[in-house]
């Protein structure tokens, strides 16, 4: 068994010794516990605010071009150590390798965007709105910024954030998910080593006090949250209540419709990454099939033998399509839906509840295998809840007007996708679905950093999704400035015309 680890915060620019409660950090292959990640005091993450608070002014006042070069190194490093980050990821989380170092990658580019930082800071000019007076409008950090993140992306989430408050000249309090902390130490590290002053970035590990705490400090200026709905809109209240911006996104449902003209075996391929992909612990995952008319029997027919086909078992083993869930407790809640959708009378089609690693030494890891349930009615709870495992429920629907209507109506809007080759299908869906993220034959519509990504209705609290364009408008407050200066040189003043050549 190897010793267990010690996890701490990073505040300044050095790890901290702090906290005198901790809680276990698990590897989830195994069972055992690895670590013990130190669980803030309100006084340590006011510590950590008075950090940033320090560091802002310089910071802020560092021309954009410099902090892009800041931007520019970070991001060398973290190709250079993606294979470190990666395995850190898999050792906490579960997810298989290749899905870690695909979350570096797509943390990376928040960072490749915001290296174009002095352009995307421009702002805007009009001359002469009225006689000899001029308007122009400029984009200003907002302070100390602070990011409060899920498990299930521990580097990429906070990508979403710190790189982009960072760039637009704000400082940054990171408080990553007590389940997978260790990563974000290596994170700010890399940055540290990328040049970024002490105090622009530091990290608090910890639960609930330490997100008060961050709530509540009248020096934060701005909450940024990704995790489930209910503890979304407690931060967007909390938050705005205590005067602060707050973009807080969270859960989600998320639905593919197949149409009867689908190419079958490309929605059958896109299912099976979309549903079980990291075991289903993705925000974006599809969890509902919807199967209009006679596409239903031909879908079951093909995913369940690659459902039960599914090989499962460590992250770190090539061989692995899936790896095991969080936490014994999350295993634990997610074969409580199984049990549930059972009850509620869904047809279990593939129950991969028995499931258990065959390699030795990963048999208390908390595995389960695939599930598939077909006839799942909108009245289930599997059909209502955000279940996060690998459980895909197949609904069953006569026209795609049944199908759009279950969409509209539900709750959460984060993702959705159509397969199809009707371009008058897919055209009236984009238009008409009540979702932030459509994809049409593509089953995880995530946009890519350069645009937003954020959801509709309970999956997101407040005005703003996070990168792209409006991560950029919620980091940076407008300054609209009206001038007018005399017309003429006054008399006196010597005036010396460039020479031009
Ligand atoms: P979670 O809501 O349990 O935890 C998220 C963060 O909130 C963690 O840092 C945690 O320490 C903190 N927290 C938990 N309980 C709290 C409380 N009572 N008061 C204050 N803070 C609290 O979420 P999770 O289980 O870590 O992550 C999974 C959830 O995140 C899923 O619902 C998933 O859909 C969602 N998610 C959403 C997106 C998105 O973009 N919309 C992306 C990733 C994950």
């Amino acid at each position: 068994m190897a010793a267990v680890k010690e996890i701490q915060h990073f505040v300044g620019g050095k790890t901290i010794q702090a906290g005198s409660r901790s809680s276990d950090v698990y590897n989830p292959a195994t069972g055992e516990v690895t670590g013990k990640v130190a669980l803030a005091t309100s006084d340590d993450v006011k510590a950590a605010i008075a950090a940033a608070e320090k560091a802002f002014p310089a910071w802020s006042a560092t021309p954009a071009l410099k902090r892009a070069r800041v931007m520019f190194k970070f991001k060398e490093l973290l190709e250079a150590n993606a294979n470190k980050l990666a395995e850190i990821i898999t050792a906490e989380h579960g997810k298989v390798f290749s899905d870690a170092l695909g979350e570096v990658q797509r943390g990376t580019e928040v960072v490749e965007f915001v290296c174009g930082i002095p352009h995307l800071l421009k702002g805007e000019y009009s001359e002469n709105v009225g006689t000899n007076i001029d308007t122009y409008s400029i984009r200003q950090a907002l302070g100390v910024c602070a990011g409060i993140t899920p498990f299930n992306f521990p580097a990429m989430v906070g990508m979403w954030m710190f790189p982009v408050a960072i760039a637009c000249g704000n400082t940054f309090v990171w408080k990553p998910s007590e389940r997978d902390p260790s990563v974000s130490l290596l994170i700010a590290d890399l940055l540290k080593q990328a040049g970024l002053p002490d105090g622009v970035l530091n990290v608090v590990q910890g639960d609930k006090e330490a997100v008060d705490t961050l709530l509540t400090d009248p020096r934060v200026q701005a909450i940024s949250f990704v995790g489930s709905t209910p503890i979304a809109q407690y931060i967007y209240e909390t938050g705005t209540k205590h005067s602060k911006r707050v973009q807080a996104l969270g859960g989600a449902k998320n639905h593919m419709v197949i149409m009867p003209d689908a190419d079958m075996d490309q929605a059958v391929d896109a299912l099976m990454g979309a549903a079980y992909g990291s075991a289903g612990e993705r925000c974006m995952a599809i969890s509902v099939a919807v199967a209009v008319g006679d596409a239903a029997d031909k879908i079951i027919q093909k995913l369940k033998p690659r459902v039960e086909a599914l090989k499962i078992g460590p992250g770190m083993d090539d061989s692995s399509e899936m790896g095991p869930l969080v936490t014994k407790a999350h295993l634990e809640k997610v074969l409580g839906y199984v049990e549930s959708g059972e009850k509620e009378g869904a047809k279990l089609v593939v129950d991969g509840r028995n499931f258990k690693a065959k390699q030795q030494g990963y048999e208390k890891g908390f595995f389960m295998g695939g599930c598939l349930f077909d006839h799942v009615k909108p009245d289930m709870k599997i059909y209502k809840e955000e279940i996060f495992g690998p459980v895909l429920s197949v609904v069953r629907t006569q026209n795609y007007a049944e199908a759009a209507d279950l969409i509209n109506k539900h709750e959460f809007g984060n993702g959705t996708a159509i397969f199809t080759r009707d371009g008058d299908a897919a055209r009236t869906f984009v238009n008409q679905i009540k979702v932030g993220m459509v994809g049409v034959n593509v089953p995880i519509p995530v946009p890519v950093a350069f645009h937003t990504f954020g959801g509709w209705k309970a999956s997101i609290f407040g005005a703003h999704g996070v990168h792209g364009p409006e991560g950029i408008n919620f980091y940076t407050r407008q300054k609209t400035i009206t001038s007018r200066w005399p017309t003429g040189i006054r008399e006196g003043a010597e005036f010396i015309m460039p020479v031009m050549k």
